[in-house]
């Protein structure tokens, strides 16, 4: 599939991508994008800069058009969770850029600033979150994250997650999974 069109995306998705310049899905886009839109699990690798966060992030937004939810208090529809704040700020951005003017709740949490903004956006449930592992470890303990309604759980850059010793936060967030 070469052509953003084949995939089966909402339109309002393929509008954002056109007005982004996009035009033809990368090779990982290409690979991934068909069994993600049909709820498969997928182990993607590609270098920096290819369109990862495109090829994991259109079809969860793709479901949630499809599919609008009223999300309940702590309740998370779809899980990003990255190594760095700086790649959870990028990612959040990217994701913006596809889901413009579509009213998505998406929230990035890390750690090193304030709880207050982030337990505030939790507190009224959120479509897509976008996570470093210790903040939302700490946050979950105290409650803010509940997983029983999680849809989608992304692994992002997982090779650097266990090259910085992440290993353990990773199994227990896994183990609270649905
Ligand atoms: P990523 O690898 O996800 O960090 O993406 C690298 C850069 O490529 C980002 O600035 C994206 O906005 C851009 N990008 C991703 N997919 C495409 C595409 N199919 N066409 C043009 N630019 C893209």
């Amino acid at each position: 599939m070469n052509n953003f069109n084949d995939f089966g995306l909402s339109s309002s998705i393929l509008t954002c991508l056109e007005s982004n310049n996009y035009e033809t899905p990368t090779p990982i886009q290409q690979n991934s994008i068909p069994p993600l839109m049909q709820g498969k699990d997928l182990l993607g690798i590609a270098q920096t800069g290819t369109g990862k966060t495109a090829a994991f992030s259109l079809p969860i937004i793709d479901k949630i058009i499809k599919n609008k939810k009223k999300m309940k208090p702590a309740r998370i529809r779809n899980l990003i969770v990255t190594p760095t704040r700086e790649l959870a700020s990028q990612i959040e951005e990217n994701i913006k850029k596809y889901s413009k003017g579509l009213n998505l709740k998406t929230k990035t949490i890390f750690g090193g600033v304030g709880k207050r903004p982030q337990t505030q956006a939790l507190s009224k449930g959120v479509d897509i979150l976008i996570a470093t592992p210790g903040r939302l470890l700490d946050l979950t303990n105290e409650g803010y994250v509940i997983y029983n309604e999680l849809e989608t759980f992304i692994l992002d850059e997982a090779d650097r997650m266990l090259e910085f010793g992440f290993i353990n936060d990773i199994k227990k967030i896994i183990s609270l999974l649905p």
